[in-house]
């Protein structure tokens, strides 16, 4: 007679098999949004299946893994003393980023410049970080420094066809002869990273460019090529592009003092830096440093709406992936009516923030080529969603997590790393004060602004009577915004922003999601006197909601 091992006392039953071998693509709220946005079907579709595949892969998922639990190296010396300032990373990492150069996330709108591209970027940028987010940092810097460096028309012919390349060339040589290259960008300081005024960074004329002496506390992928750096010149603070490596082979003076002790974000590397006596070249007009980076900031923000964006959606299908399966009290968690009113509201958040990043990617690429009334809408909207998105994705990804139960605060699971990577795009590129603020900067700077936001909005007008109401209040709460004196209105910052983004959010669905979660969404997030959606924890939907269509749309069939 066969007896099992003395130590086997149990089958494993009722464990969930991990969310892999999916598309990540397969996401409706991304797909729809891309016709109408105008990413081009056809071939773009067709790779962004290919690369929704690989995202979802169980092999993709283990590079990520690896990425993470082997951080970035600093490497300040050779063995015989000389500064070399190198950081080593884990051969994950260059596969991850070598696949998103490829797909051309770092710049391919600004190389091919056809219609629609930044928003068939967007969609690859969306789909790929839900792989791992951390490589993530320099694809957006190096595509958002292009707008920056055109301010420069000499280094930008120089420089941007190698930005613009699909050949990922990591390591330290002169930049001209690589092929391809990775921008960063150094702004922040230790006194002070939202009032960049307050650099004191030198830059002193030196041959064709400058020489800048003096710090940044916080400089991301220090192994890029170049940086956009912000620094004191006599004309005022400017913008400078910093090569790592100089022409004549040379290291530039920038040294790596440390990286970063992350909460997250783990397989990036985030430095400390000293310039002695750096070579930069001018960037703008001498005194506009900050008129002449702000494009840079821009385009990152909106990267981190679409990266918020896309950690919503995989906390979510994770968790209705998980929740489908595993069974609790005879039937399926997802079956319980309280975790069925968990999950939709998470998908209804996610349906959400997917659609207004994807609107944002459209409206960016319009206002590229020109189009004014974009632009506008884009100058409120932009700063809008980047600081709500960006504070509902920590939201998310915790109740996300606890769907799985102890599982979701197990590290196998891949929720701890989601939900400690989460936070960070609510941090840079403008923290949640500062970029509310910035609503308010946009309103009196770019006057034309708000009326064409509300005109985006009322495109749904008459159709739901709670987004009417909601379109009224902010309709309101603008005018009160543009009379208030400076302080008052600063102090209704976050509530102004809240309420502009969730307007947004509940116009473009009732126009385009179907009625289904359209009408969850505003009766969820409009019906209350708070006027900025719901404060509490996720799971409160109001009664009486068809909820299945809603769960529908964030279930992902898993490759047999
Ligand atoms: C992982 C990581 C990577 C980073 N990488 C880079 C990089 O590559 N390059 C770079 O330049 N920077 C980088 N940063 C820095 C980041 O952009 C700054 O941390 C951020 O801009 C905030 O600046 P600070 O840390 O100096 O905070 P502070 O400016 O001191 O602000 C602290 C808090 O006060 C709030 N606050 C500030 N002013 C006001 C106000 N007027 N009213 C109300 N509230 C206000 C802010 O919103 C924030 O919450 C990185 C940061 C992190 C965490």
């Amino acid at each position: 007679m066969t007896r099992a091992a003395p130590h086997v006392t149990h089958e494993v039953l009722n464990q969930v098999p991990p969310l892999a071998d999916y598309d990540v693509a397969d996401d409706p709220a991304l797909t729809e949004a891309l016709q109408r946005e105008g990413a081009d079907g056809g071939d773009g579709d067709r790779e962004l299946h290919e690369l929704g595949e690989r995202a979802g892969s169980a092999a993709t998922q283990e590079l990520a893994r690896l990425a993470n639990e082997h951080p970035p190296v600093l490497r300040t010396h050779d063995s015989r003393g000389n500064r070399i300032d190198e950081v080593e990373f884990h051969p994950a990492w260059h596969e991850l980023m070598a696949v998103a150069v490829g797909h051309g996330m770092h710049a391919a709108p600004w190389r091919d410049r056809s219609p629609g591209g930044h928003v068939a970027r967007a969609a690859r940028f969306y789909v790929w970080t839900q792989a791992e987010a951390g490589h993530g940092c320099p694809i957006s810097m190096t595509y958002a420094s292009v707008p920056a460096l055109r301010h420069a028309p000499g280094l930008a012919d120089r420089f941007e066809p190698l930005l613009g390349s699909c050949s990922y060339d990591p390591g330290l040589r002169v930049p001209d002869g690589k092929a391809g290259l990775l921008a960063g960008m150094a702004m922040t300081e230790k006194q002070g990273g939202s009032d960049v005024r307050a650099n004191t960074t030198k830059a002193v004329p030196a041959g064709d460019g400058y020489q800048l002496t003096g710090h940044k506390w916080f400089c991301s992928a220090p192994m890029c090529d170049l940086f956009l750096v912000l620094a004191q010149a006599p004309e005022g603070l400017s913008c400078f592009l910093l090569p790592r490596v100089l022409p004549d082979g040379t290291r530039n003076a920038m040294r790596i003092q440390r990286l970063k002790d992350k909460l997250g974000n783990r397989s990036n590397a985030s430095s400390e830096v000293e310039y002695d006596a750096a070579f930069a070249w001018p960037v703008g007009e001498p005194g506009r440093g900050v008129a002449t980076i702000i494009e840079m900031v821009s385009a990152t923000r909106l990267d981190c709406v679409i990266g918020s964006a896309a950690a919503i959606r995989l906390g979510c299908v994770t968790a209705v992936h998980y929740a489908g399966i595993r069974r609790s009290f005879g039937t399926t968690l997802a079956a319980h009516p309280l975790m069925a009113a968990v999950l939709a509201d998470l998908a209804l958040e996610s349906e959400a923030a997917t659609t207004v990043a994807m609107r944002l990617a459209g409206a960016a690429d319009r206002a590229s080529r020109g189009d004014a009334a974009e632009a506008a809408l884009l100058r409120l909207a932009l700063p809008a969603a980047k600081y709500w998105v960006c504070k509902r994705a920590p939201m998310v990804t915790a109740e996300a997590l606890e769907c799985l139960g102890g599982n979701g605060y197990v590290e196998e699971s891949g929720m701890p790393r989601l939900y400690r990577d989460a936070p960070l795009n609510s941090v840079w590129e403008g923290s949640g004060n500062v970029t509310a603020l910035d609503v308010l900067r946009a309103l009196t700077r770019s006057p034309g602004s708000a009326d064409t936001l509300l005109a985006e909005i009322d495109l749904a007008a008459g159709a739901d009577r709670r987004l009417d109401a909601a379109a009224e209040r902010l309709r309101c709460a603008l005018k009160e915004a543009w009379a208030a004196d400076g302080d008052g209105a600063q102090y209704g910052a976050r509530r102004l922003a809240g309420l502009i983004t969730l307007t947004l959010q509940a116009s473009l669905l009732v126009r385009h999601a179907p009625a289904a979660v359209a009408d969850a969404f505003c009766g969820s997030r409009l019906g209350s006197e708070l006027s900025v959606g719901p404060g509490g924890p996720f799971g409160t939907l109001p009664d009486g909601l068809d909820l299945d269509p809603v769960l529908g749309r964030a279930a992902v069939s898993v490759r047999g």
